[in-house]
């Protein structure tokens, strides 16, 4: 029997002997491998609150992803266009916004293109508001030098993690006139990373994350020959394009973007091995907020707010009488009021033309309509001034710029003139060859319109072209609105 069962006292203790040291080395193993969770946002523009998006579901959300994961292992990580969007984050110049992600315990905020939009003073006050760090290391603004970092080390969890943030600002800075104010000067993000990687590994991190305001598929800029270029990079964090990317393998590193107007929330998870110093996996997927509740604490925080803005969108601008309203398209319409309105915001230079594009619009313009402010707002997005182009006399070069500006239409950009009349060929009707000729853009069209005009911006920007007037378009069609105008588009 004893034969029998010392093998049998044998096996049972052999197999106990293991389990406890399989059970020892698992206690171990989960003493020193933990999960940390980096939440991120891109490309919120000024979301606060809607039916299917807005910061108030977002924070719901972020509590629920706080309330599960392991007590001080979360980095929230939030990379730019954020303060610039909407009538209520226009009206506030996005100090609600800003209110709102120290709410959320918002880390890191990395400033996107459309932050500079209402100025670089008003930008200065939103990081001076915020209570994380701000980070763009090729960003080179010297109002803005002694608030931005280029990169911060967070330690994170019980292993005490070392993660690297290194931020970087959009490198495609195509609106520098939109403000009035000179653009930033921000460096290409290859060259940038070249410049402080060495002083990033020197402080040993255990993981680099690069933060950076720009979409995987940016023209004139390759994620995969930066990434081959820095196999340091353990994560990286897009935004600009406004696209839904959950999690994807880029060279060595991973890559997310966490889409827009806070309609999700990135959640990245990376298993850290803490003994070995080293990142066992990543995993990450992107939340939707559709279905959270709003916050109902920070929801009450705003109402205040949100109140006196609903009152200022619904105050009354003027009254606007389109003529042939069923017949024309609304950009057409739309396109002759703001060129109509930009010509009579000028009249001091007496510019002989007014020229406003803009893409195809999907609103509905009545005949005779009764304009609020937030309908001139949503019609006139964006924070576009008004400047003053002189072409010299006996040249083409506007006839090119002419031929430019039409030549998109076909992609459903459009261009209305106000003025002198043009020719069945696009010429200006009647010649005068040896007359200078003045013609009133908007500041978005004179810096290219996102490249779409190189010539006009490379024209405008030599100097005594350009005249700016310290006027914003929307508060030119203001002004005209009072007058109580009729638009008629003219072919
Ligand atoms: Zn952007």
């Amino acid at each position: 029997m004893s034969a029998i069962f010392i093998p049998i006292f044998n096996r049972v203790f052999l197999r106990g002997f293991c389990v406890v040291i399989l059970v020892a080395m698992s206690i171990t193993l989960r003493a020193t491998t933990e999960k940390l969770t980096i939440l991120n946002t891109a490309d919120i523009h000024g979301r606060i609150e809607g039916r299917h998006s807005g910061l108030l579901k977002l924070a719901t959300l972020i509590e629920q992803e706080r309330r599960t994961a392991a007590p001080d292992a979360v980095l929230l990580i939030d990379c730019g266009d954020t303060i610039e969007g909407t009538f209520s984050s226009w009206e506030t110049r996005g100090e609600t916004v800003i209110n709102l992600l120290n709410k959320l315990r918002c880390n890191v905020w990395v400033p996107g293109n459309h932050d500079f939009d209402f100025g670089v003073d008003i930008l200065a006050r939103r990081i001076q508001q915020f209570d994380g760090i701000v980070l763009a290391a090729n960003l080179h603004s010297p109002p803005l030098a002694d608030k931005v970092k280029k990169w911060q080390m967070f330690t994170l969890g019980r292993t005490k993690a070392k993660i690297a943030v290194i931020g970087m600002a959009c490198p495609q800075m195509y609106d520098p006139a939109i403000c009035g104010q000179p653009t930033p000067e921000v460096s290409a993000i290859d060259q940038a990373l070249r410049e402080i990687i060495g002083e990033v590994t020197q402080s040993r991190p255990d993981i680099i994350v690069l933060a950076m305001h720009i979409g995987k598929y940016a023209s004139g800029f390759n994620v995969y020959s930066l990434l081959a270029d820095f196999p340091e990079i353990d994560l990286v964090l897009c935004a600009h394009s406004h696209q839904q990317l959950p999690g994807e393998k880029v060279c060595g590193a991973w890559l997310v973007q966490s889409g827009k107007h806070a309609q999700e929330l990135g959640k990245i998870v990376i298993e850290f091995d803490g003994q070995n110093r080293r990142i066992i996996r990543i995993r990450s997927e992107l939340l939707p907020c559709d279905a959270m509740m709003e916050h109902p604490t920070l929801k009450a925080a705003v109402e205040p707010i949100m109140t006196k803005v609903r009152q200022l969108a619904a105050e009354r601008v003027g009254r606007v009488k389109f003529i042939d309203a069923d017949r024309h398209s609304p950009e057409l319409l739309l396109g002759t009021l703001a060129a109509d309105a930009m010509r009579h915001a000028a009249k001091k230079q007496k510019p002989d033309m007014a020229v406003y594009s803009s893409y195809q619009r999907h609103t509905k313009l009545r005949p005779k309509m009764t304009v609020s402010r937030l309908m001139l707002f949503n019609w006139f997005r964006f924070q576009d001034r008004i400047g003053v182009v002189t072409f010299p006399g006996n040249s083409y070069e506007f006839d090119n710029i002419i031929k430019e500006l039409t030549s998109r239409e076909k992609r459903g950009y459009y261009s209305i003139f106000s003025g002198k009349k043009l020719s069945r060929r696009n010429r200006i009707k009647p010649h005068e060859p040896d007359k200078p000729l003045t013609v009133v853009f908007s500041s978005y069209a004179i810096s290219g319109a996102g490249n779409k005009f190189p010539g006009l911006r490379d024209f405008s920007s030599k100097p005594g072209r350009t005249h700016m007037l310290d006027k914003r378009l929307r508060d030119a069609v203001a002004d005209y609105l009072r007058t109580n105008p009729t638009v008629k588009y003219r072919k």
